[in-house]
This record gives structure tokens, sequence and C-alpha cells, in this order.
């Protein structure tokens, strides 16, 4: 199969990419603007392989899209490539609503363009795949409930809205010109080659430099945590054996408070990396003023997806997490690399 990426850079599309190129026998073709989330680096483990391919494309731009899927010819399209940061959103809405909207609309135009051009054959077998977040339902504060594939959409944030958005032309351009969609909606990721502005990275390298580790009001947030590699198994059993037209939320049966998270990274520092002065990472712990408009929790069933297809996560929080940290600790000089001076772990996201 041919498997054209956007995003392939990030920290989900790099293990898509990586799990593809090692498990699979399809060609990849990656495109990626690299903006300060996009990192080549991420991809070294496979970069030599003759099945894959990388070009640095915006996908707002409409003409080098169209070349891309001419030359190309991809059998199918895993669309990851977004502005993913929430505080970032509050900071600065505009880019998402470029790259995650408008850069949505214009693959999504190229895409059928091109579709139309396939013999019956081939646009039967075609897929394209957007990738998102459980973020689109909103806030479950107070309840007990899952989002399921058909709750509705409530987004909060600037990038949640924009992820709606972008979800909504992708069904709108299935329903209206038979485009064969599918939609993944997933819970928050984590792993290795997470960029260092997200919760889990920031704690780990943060306590490594004995920095304060800010937690957003009193850290009672609870988030569902998928294990990344988990998360690119689940995306390509859906790109290859989902039904068109289908949602399938993606979660990894694990809610925590982030305050828990945090706690348990200390812990597993404590072990592995022992604070000179022998007290625990805990004690860098800081509360800040929580991020404005905060949902406080999210929860997804993967019912569907387990029954359907047959996916289910390998990691359980507690060995994900101890390998997220073991990888953070023995790659900082990745780290160290991808934070290239324009972004040092500051807070950001507290303008509104
Ligand atoms: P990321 O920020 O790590 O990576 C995004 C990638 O997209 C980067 O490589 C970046 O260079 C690229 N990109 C940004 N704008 C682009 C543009 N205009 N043209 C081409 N490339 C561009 O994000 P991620 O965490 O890997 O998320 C991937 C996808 O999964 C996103 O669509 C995100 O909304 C969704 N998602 C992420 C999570 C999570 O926990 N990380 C959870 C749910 C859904």
């Amino acid at each position: 199969m041919k498997v054209l990426v956007t995003g392939g850079a990030g920290f989900i599309g790099s293990a898509v990419i990586r799990h593809i190129i090692k498990n699979t026998q399809d060609e990849v073709l990656n495109i990626d603007k690299l903006t300060y989330a996009g990192n080549l680096e991420s991809l070294k483990e496979i970069d030599q392989n003759l099945r894959y391919t990388f070009k640095q494309i915006d996908i707002c731009d409409h003409e080098a899209l169209t070349l891309i899927f001419d030359e190309f010819k991809p059998d199918v399209v895993m669309h990851l490539a977004a502005e993913s940061h929430v505080d970032r959103s509050i900071d600065g809405p505009a880019a998402f609503i470029q790259t995650n909207i408008v850069g949505t609309y214009s693959l999504l135009e190229v895409a059928k363009t091109y579709w139309l051009t396939l013999d019956e054959n081939q646009k039967i077998k075609f897929r394209f795949h957007h990738v998102s977040t459980d973020e689109v339902y909103g806030d479950l504060d107070g309840t007990t409930d899952l989002f399921t594939e058909s709750t509705s959409y409530a987004p909060s944030s600037p990038y949640s809205a924009s992820k709606a958005s972008s979800d909504h032309l992708v069904r709108a351009w299935h329903r209206t010109y038979g485009l064969p969609v599918i939609i993944t909606n997933c819970s928050n990721n984590y792993g290795p080659y997470h960029f260092p502005e997200k919760l889990i990275p920031l704690v780990i390298l943060n306590a490594l430099d004995g920095k304060s580790l800010p937690i957003y009001g009193e850290g009672n947030q609870i988030r569902d945590w998928l294990f990344v590699e988990d998360h690119a198994r689940a995306l390509y059993k859906v790109v290859t054996e989902g039904i068109v037209g289908e949602t399938y939320n993606i979660g990894g049966h694990n809610e925590k408070q982030n305050i828990e998270v945090v706690k348990t990274i200390c812990n597993i520092l404590d072990e592995l990396k022992p604070q000179s002065k022998q007290q625990s990472y805990e004690t860098l712990i800081t509360f800040v003023k929580d991020r404005p408009g905060h949902d406080l929790r999210y929860a997804i069933d993967a019912r569907k997806i387990a029954q359907d297809l047959g996916w289910k996560p390998e990691e359980t929080f507690e060995t994900g997490i101890r390998k997220t940290v073991e990888w953070y600790l023995n790659n900082l000089e990745w780290c160290r690399r991808v934070q290239d001076g324009s972004y040092q772990r500051e807070r950001l996201g507290v303008s509104a």
C-alpha cells in the first residue's frame, strides 16, 4: 500500500511511520511543514529505509499538495498534521484556524480531485483517515459518563474547536462528495518523542533540571492516557480494516488525575535517578493558576474499536509511563536538540 502521512515529523505521526515501516511492506510519503513541533530526528530509526520518503510541505499549499498526489498516487491518506497544543491555541488561535481548518479543507479538496481520477476499484479502496481528539466532545465534569462515537460535540478551547471544525468538514466531504473517509478521536497520548511542552515530558525534564513542576489549578483534571505506540497500531488497523464513514474512539482505559501522573513520574525518577540531596522530586511540585476554560474530565469508551476491529491497548499506564521515563533518560540529547531556542519550557496560554 502507498500511505501518504501528513504531520509525520510530529509526535504521533512519527510513531505511525515507524510502526508502518517496521511492521509492514507499505511505502510511506511523509509531508510535514516542520513547525517547531516537527522533528525529522524522530524518524532516524527508519529514515534510511527505501520505502520511506519525506517532503517539506504546508498542507495549506494547494498546488504543492496537488503535485504530491499526482506523483505519489497514494492508496490511503493518514492526516495527522495539526497545531496541537491547547495552551498555544489560547495565546495565538490564528495558526490553529489556518492549519487545522483551512489546511484540512485544502487536503480534502486535493484528495477529492485525485480520488475522482481513480478507476472504480481504486476508488473503493481509497481511504482518507482523519486523526482527531476526544477534546471535541467537551467536558465530562461532574459525571461518570464516557465519550462514545455519538456524543455531541461541545469543544471548549480554540484548539478543540478547530479540530471539531475539521471533523465536520471531513464528514461533509464523505456525505456530499462520497469521499471514503474514516475519523478517529483519541485520548491524551504519551510516550517517546513527545515535544517537551506537554505535561509528561515537561515534568520529566524539569525534574531532571531541578526546576519546579507546574500543576495547573489543583491538578485534579482527569485525562485518559494512551501509549503512543498502542495508538499507532490502532490507527493502522482503522485505516486498513475500518468501515468507511465510521468514527472510532481510541482510548487507553487509564483515567488519571494530572497530580497522580506527576507523582508517578516523580516516584519513578526517585528510583531511577535519585536527586543528590536524596529529596523526592515531589518537593518540586508547584501549583499555578489554572488554564482558562480548562476541561476537568475526558474519558473514552473504546468498546467499538475493540469489538469491531479487535484492537486493545497493550500498555497499562504503569508499564507505559515507566517506558516513557526511561526513554527520556536515555534520549536527553534529542530533547536538547528539539528545543531550538524558541521555547524553554516556559508557561504558555495565560493570556485569556
Ligand atoms: P504534534 O504537534 O506533535 O505534530 C504535528 C505535526 O504537524 C508536526 O510535525 C508539524 O510540523 C506538522 N504541521 C503543523 N502544521 C502543519 C502544516 N500546516 N502543514 C504540514 N504539517 C504541519 O502533534 P501530535 O501530538 O503528533 O498530534 C497529531 C494529531 O493527533 C493531531 O491532529 C492532533 O490534533 C491529534 N491528537 C493528538 C493527541 C495527543 O495527545 N498528542 C490527542 C488527540 C489527538
